[in-house]
């Protein structure tokens, strides 16, 4: 039985070194002063119960997409203990390649998404080459192949699917991206996913350039601090200050896996 208070995690397996200019719609075109990008995954966990929160690409996609690949996911979440083989859910904050790949790995998980983004990435939209470049086609055939085998639980708009644990709708980067809000010992910790890749998407009120609705974007950073306890209990869900603001789960995991609880 679960206390409603859970501990949660960042888990970095991939970097991107990028410019400043390519991390904001509306930001200076000319600022070429380095910005890099993590990727991420989380867990929340209270005793037994295991909630991965996206599960990030492998290194045949790193590879093809030009990303430099640290760590497979799978072998990440088995540093804190998490056998992907055991893991009974998984929430998708959407199905852009970065947070949905390695489907494969969670044999017995049901995945936990918003109705519009499965409408989003099976739907007209996807005739845009451009709004289809973030989606891997496999991860979406692999999401279709988990519906028909019954392993997936539709959200729509906020959502508690535990105690001190909830999906909260957003859209904007992604037509039915949700975040994550969930209780610590510390209070409310909002896991924003792609609500917010950088703290400075925040801070600067500028969305993150690919996007299906700006405003939607916008409103999304008003509704994470609305969620979370304080700026502090929001987790963007791709910068690397994660890593410097919030202390190691273990020493031997610094600059890996931080704890935001
Ligand atoms: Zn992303």
């Amino acid at each position: 039985m679960s206390t409603g208070i859970w501990e949660a995690y960042a888990l970095r397996y991939a970097h991107h070194r990028r410019m400043a200019r390519e991390n904001f719609l509306g930001g200076d075109p000319h600022d070429e002063s380095p910005m890099p990008m993590d990727y991420f995954l989380w867990v929340v966990r209270s005793g037994e119960r295991v909630y991965v929160v996206d599960t990030g690409f492998d290194e045949a996609t790193a590879k093809a997409r030009g990303r430099d690949f640290l760590r497979a996911p799978g072998e990440a979440l088995k540093t804190i203990g998490v056998d992907p083989a055991n893991v009974e859910d998984v929430i998708l904050s959407h199905m852009h390649y970065d947070h949905a790949g390695n489907l494969g790995l969670f044999p017995k998980a049901r995945y936990h998404i918003q109705d519009r983004e499965m409408q989003f990435c099976t739907g007209r939209y996807m005739t845009h080459a451009h709004m289809r470049f973030p989606f891997a086609v496999d991860d979406v055939v692999a999401m279709v192949r988990h519906l028909y085998d019954g392993r997936v639980v539709f959200h729509s708009g906020d959502e508690e699917i535990a105690l001190g644990l909830s999906v909260h709708f957003v859209g904007g980067h992604s037509m039915g991206l949700q975040m994550v809000r969930v209780r610590t010992r510390r209070g409310w910790v909002v896991l924003a996913a792609d609500a917010a890749h950088y703290y400075a998407n925040m801070e600067r009120d500028l969305a993150y350039p690919f996007t299906y609705n700006i405003g939607e974007v916008l409103e999304g950073y008003r509704r994470a601090h609305a969620l979370a306890d304080s700026a502090d209990h929001i987790v963007p869900g791709h910068d690397p200050l994660v890593l410097q603001r919030y202390p190691a789960a273990r020493a031997d995991l610094e600059g890996w896996v931080a704890r935001l609880d």
